[in-house]
């Protein structure tokens, strides 16, 4: 099936499927084997030697075993790449496998120093900030890139947008800093629909598939995409450390794909109505929002970012307690941590996802974090007026709308 050339949606459809119409099915079969027939001794160690070292299944070769190649996980892996226009994709248990076999090579590879621009997704900022796993952190912005980078720099880390204040990066600025050193970016808020970080010089693209790719909140993986020497070299890590994707989570992700270009547009289109209507409500301090006047001083959007995507942060005039209240209210909108999904998501990242970031990179304690799903606008717009208005009952809410609210939310964020 020729779909390389095709649209992102088109790619998006039948990206994977190679052989599966040949085989007389209209979707994958599930392999759940753990094991796989050798054939004689000679071949099946010629497949295990090529698959340990992170080769592609070979024509009349066997999968060996589960943990080397899985059919499910390497159409999964197929289709992503196609989205992304990356040369393959390698496949994990969970985004944060994704981002432990990345930090794995790089380190193993004689160049643990990673520079890293903040904010960053909760785990990836404490992973790197406890060097776990051999590596040592430099923490910049965007301007310092360059003057970070030491023989021994081993990777850049970004994401963009960032978590959970929808920061942007201008990933080609970030390559050009960064030289002959690759580029990680965390594309997990923009998903391929929104955003292709290759195109504009990125060496990997790591998703938390857990979130859009899944896109139902039922099943847990992680993704690199990348060229083929970086595939070898995270597949070798992956068979070695066992991160590995269930062939059922694989065949939920390749499904997931089908309909991403369809669901992440019809979220984005919800989120920025909503973004607009909530910032009118008075227990608002602000919105963040790409999509917004002057959030995208770069201009990005159009250039890097087809859009502004579906997750909206609110700063709450009243700190901590208004965002507690405003969280605990939303009735239709479930508390709970992760995006991406169907439905939408409110949580508070300075306790939740954020709670190990240190200090000053915390996000402020009246932030909120909303993940927009496919529910109807105006459903959405009653029931997080409502949580606003419940977080507007609480006091000090005259003071902040009359200009007063830094004292007060300089005492909440000692929270
Ligand atoms: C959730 C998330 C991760 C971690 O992925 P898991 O699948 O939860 O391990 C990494 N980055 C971003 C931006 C995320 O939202």
């Amino acid at each position: 099936m020729q779909t390389s050339s095709s649209h992102l949606e088109t790619r998006a459809v039948h990206g994977g499927m190679t052989g599966v119409r040949e085989s007389g099915s209209h979707v994958p079969v599930i392999d759940f084997s753990t094991t796989n027939p050798l054939g004689d001794v000679e071949t099946g160690g010629a497949s295990y030697e090529e698959l340990a070292t992170g080769h592609d299944l070979g024509e009349g070769r066997s999968a060996v075993y589960q943990r080397l190649w899985q059919p499910g996980v390497a159409r999964f892996e197929e289709s992503l790449a196609g989205l992304e226009g990356t040369e393959g994709a390698v496949a994990f248990a969970s985004g944060m496998a994704a981002l432990a076999a990345t930090l794995i090579a790089t380190a193993s590879a004689g160049r643990p120093h990673i520079v890293a621009v903040r904010p960053l997704y909760g785990g990836t900022d404490h992973v790197l900030a406890s060097g776990l796993l051999g590596t040592e952190v430099t923490w910049t912005d965007a301007a310092g890139i360059a003057g970070a980078i030491r023989p021994d720099t081993g990777l850049v880390v970004i994401e963009t947008p960032a978590n959970p204040t929808l920061e942007l990066l201008d990933i080609r600025a970030v390559a050009d800093a960064a030289g002959d050193v690759p580029v990680l970016v965390d594309n997990t808020f923009a998903t391929p629909v929104l955003q292709r970080p290759v195109e504009h010089g990125a060496t990997l693209v790591l998703h938390s598939a857990t979130k859009y790719l899944g896109g139902h909140g039922d099943v847990m993986g992680g993704v690199v995409a990348a060229d083929a020497n970086w595939v070898e070299r995270l597949r070798q890590v992956r068979a070695l450390t066992g991160g590995l994707l269930h062939p059922m989570g694989a065949y939920l992700l390749h499904r997931g794909l089908r309909t991403l270009p369809l669901r992440v547009r019809a979220q984005q289109a919800t989120a920025a109505v909503l973004a607009e209507r909530l910032l009118s409500h008075p227990a608002v301090a602000s919105v963040h929002y790409p999509g917004l006047p002057g959030q995208d001083p770069s201009g990005l959007i159009g250039r890097q970012l087809e859009g502004p995507g579906s997750i909206i942060a609110l700063d709450l005039v009243g700190g901590y307690d208004a965002a507690a209240r405003f969280t605990e209210s939303c009735e239709l909108v479930t508390h709970a941590v992760s995006l991406g999904g169907v439905d939408s998501l409110v949580q508070h990242p300075a306790s939740l996802t954020h709670r190990p970031v240190a200090g000053e990179a915390k996000p402020g304690a009246g932030i909120v974090r909303l993940a927009i799903g496919l529910e109807h606008v105006d459903d959405l717009t009653d029931d997080l007026m409502a949580a606003l208005d419940r977080a507007a009952e609480l006091g000090g809410l005259d003071d902040a709308v009359t200009g007063d609210a830094s004292p007060d939310r300089e005492a909440v964020n000692a929270h």
